[in-house]
């Protein structure tokens, strides 16, 4: 029985697929992909790579590609 279902990841944001190449951030907690247009420009809606936020004054993390 095939099962296809894990060939493709959807953005946990907007649901829709990403693709190799698109630009997004990794998520720590369940290793979930967003687009970096998804997860939006608020320093306080990103985390460190512990998954502790980010320190105040704090520039986003800069995305990379799937
Ligand atoms: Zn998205």
């Amino acid at each position: 029985m095939e099962n296809h279902e894990h060939d493709t990841t959807e953005c946990v944001a907007c649901g829709k697929t990403i693709r190799p190449g698109d630009l997004g951030y990794g998520d720590v907690n369940n290793s979930g992909f967003m687009h970096a247009d998804c997860a939006g420009t608020d320093p306080e809606d990103f985390t460190d790579a512990e998954g502790e936020p980010l320190p105040k004054g704090a520039s986003i993390p800069k995305p990379y590609p799937y």
